[in-house]
């Protein structure tokens, strides 16, 4: 299944390597549900969500979900 957030993610659309070209095909066309980037973006946005996290930064999310809600 593809990520929704295909077309406008910068992971996936400005990024190239053997290594990235991997996480896309599990992640972005593969389950993009445990994605970190994807859980992030729906949490607190696609706009805040960190360029630098990458799908399998899921040890993450919480604290920058967490930094952002302590900020509002
Ligand atoms: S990196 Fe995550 S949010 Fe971006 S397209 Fe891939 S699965 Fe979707």
């Amino acid at each position: 299944m593809d990520c929704e957030l295909l077309d406008q993610c910068p992971f996936y659309n400005t990024l190239s390597s053997q290594a990235v070209d991997v996480l896309k095909e599990v992640y972005c066309r593969g389950n993009p549900m445990v994605c970190a980037r994807r859980q992030v973006a729906m949490a607190i946005g696609r706009e805040k969500t960190p360029l630098d996290l990458a799908p399998n930064h899921d040890y993450r999310v919480q604290e920058i979900i967490e930094a952002f809600l302590s900020e509002q």
